[in-house]
C-alpha cells in the first residue's frame, strides 16, 4: 500500500467489539488479570502499554518503515530516551545548529551524567569526521535544520557511522515520513516531535521515536518508556491516530504553498536571504533532492534592517499567527532568537515560518503587506 492509504489503515481499525469506525479510547490507567494472573489482553499497567499507544506507535512504525515505534510525552521526552542509551565514558556528536531544546538537554542533563558531548557542523562530512573520537557511540543529525534547513545526507551520515559501529539518529521533525524516511536511508532511529506534522493542528504535545529493527537498542527505549514514565495519555495516541490519517494530504498542501511562499520572499527586496531547501540557492538543495521526496514547509527569512525590521514584519501580518511551534494547518511566523533566549546563535533579523494549507494568494497577499 501506499502511503496515503497506509496512514488510513495503519492508524486506525474499526473496534471489532461494536464495528465503530472511529477506534475506541480506552482510558484505563489498568487491565484486568485473568484468575490464574495472566493478562489474557496483553496489556497490565497504563504506563506500560495501552492498546490506542501500541497502535499509534505501529502505525508510525509503518509509515516509517520500523520495527517498532517507542511513543513519549513530548519530542523532548524522544529525545531523552535516545541520549538515555548512552553511559559514562561514552561520546556524542550532535548539530552545532538544530532544535536549542537539544542543545541545552546535552549540556544539561546529558553531559552531567559522564557522556562526553561534542557540537559539530554535522551537515558536513569533514565535520563529522573530525569530532569523530575512538568513544562515539552515538551520531546525532537533525534534517532539515531548525531553523536554517542545513541538510546533512542521511545515507552518508549512516555509512560513517556504522563503519565505526556507532549508532545514527535523526529527528525529522521537519520532514514527515510523506517526505523523507530517514530508516530506508540507513538511520538506526527516526525520531518526531508527534506536537508537530503528525498532530497537524496544534492540540498535542508528543513523541515518538521509531527503532529500524528489533534489538538491544530498541530494548533499551522501551526500558526507558516504563521506567522513564514520559508516556503520552491514552487520548492524545487517539488525537494523533486521528490526525495522521490526514498526513499525507496537509504535508502536501503545505508544501506546494511554501514552494510558492519561498519563491515569492526569495525575490522580495527588503528579504536578504530565504533559507529554504527548495530554491536552488540554498547549500543543501542537491542533498534535499536526494533524500527528500518533497521540500518541507518550513523556511526562514533574513530580512534587511536588523532585529527591529524582522519583529515590525511580524507585527503586522494578519493572516500568520504570531507562535513558536510548527507543523499545524495554520500558518506561524516568528522572531526565532528572542524566542531561544541568550546565547542563541541564530541570526537577530531571522524570522522563522511554518507554512500552512490556507489558501496561498492569502499568504502571499498577507506577506507582502507585512514586509512593505
Ligand atoms: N525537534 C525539533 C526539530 C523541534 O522543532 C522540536 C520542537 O520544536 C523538538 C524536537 C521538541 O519537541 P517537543 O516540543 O514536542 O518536546
Amino acid at each position: 500500500m501506499r502511503i496515503e492509504t497506509l496512514a488510513i489503515h495503519a492508524a486506525r481499525k474499526p473496534d471489532p467489539a461494536t464495528g465503530a469506525i472511529s477506534g475506541t479510547l480506552h482510558l484505563a490507567s489498568t487491565f484486568e488479570r485473568a484468575a490464574d494472573g495472566s493478562y489474557p489482553h496483553g496489556h497490565f499497567y497504563g504506563r506500560a502499554s495501552n492498546p490506542g499507544r501500541q497502535e499509534l506507535e505501529q502505525a508510525i512504525a509503518t509509515l516509517e518503515g520500523g520495527a517498532q515505534g517507542v511513543a513519549f510525552s513530548s519530542g523532548t521526552a524522544a529525545t531523552l530516551a535516545v541520549f538515555g542509551l548512552l553511559r559514562a565514558g561514552d561520546h556524542v556528536i550532535a548539530p552545532a545548529e538544530c532544535y536549542h531544546g537539544t542543545i541545552k538537554q546535552l549540556h544539561e542533563l546529558i553531559a552531567p551524567r559522564g557522556v562526553e558531548v561534542t557540537l559539530a557542523e554535522t551537515w558536513t562530512p569533514a565535520a563529522i569526521a573530525a569530532a569523530w573520537r575512538s568513544n562515539t557511540r552515538l551520531l546525532w543529525i537533525e534534517t532539515p535544520s531548525n531553523p536554517r534547513l542545513h541538510l546533512t545526507d542521511i545515507a552518508a551520515a549512516a555509512e560513517f557511522a556504522h563503519a565505526r559501529k556507532a549508532l545514527l539518529a535523526c529527528d525529522s521533525t521537519f520532514a514527515p515520513p510523506v517526505i523523507q524516511r530517514p530508516l530506508a536511508l540507513g538511520a538506526d532511529f527516526v525520531m518526531h516531535s508527534t506536537t508537530k506534522y503528525f498532530s497537524g493542528h496544534s492540540d498535542v504535545t508528543g513523541g515518538i521515536v521509531v527503532a529500524a529493527r528489533t534489538g538491544d537498542a530498541l530494548d533499551g527505549l522501551r526500558h526507558q518508556q516504563l521506567q522513564g514514565g514520559a508516556v503520552p495519555s491514552p487520548f492524545d495516541c487517539w488525537l494523533l491516530r486521528r490526525s495522521m490519517m490526514t498526513l499525507p494530504l496537509r504535508v502536501e498542501a503545505q508544501c506546494d504553498n511554501a514552494e510558492r511562499v519561498a519563491a515569492f520572499l526569495a525575490a522580495h527586496p527588503v528579504v536578504e536571504r530565504v533559507y529554504y531547501p527548495g530554491l536552488a540557492s540554498h547549500p543543501g538543495h542537491d542533498v534535499a533532492r536526494r533524500q527528500m521526496r518533497r521540500f518541507g514547509a518550513m523556511m526562514s527569512v533574513q530580512v534587511h534592517g536588523g532585529e527591529t525590521a524582522a519583529l515590525a514584519v511580524a507585527a503586522r501580518v494578519k493572516v500568520f499567527t504570531r507562535a513558536t511551534s510548527l507543523g499545524g494547518v495554520e500558518s506561524l511566523i516568528e522572531h526565532r532568537a528572542s524566542m531561544e533566549g541568550p546565547g542563541t546563535k541564530t541570526p537577530q533579523n531571522l524570522l522563522r515560518l511554518s507554512i500552512g494549507i490556507e489558501n496561498a494568494d492569502d499568504l502571499l497577499e498577507d506577506l507582502a503587506q507585512a514586509l512593505g
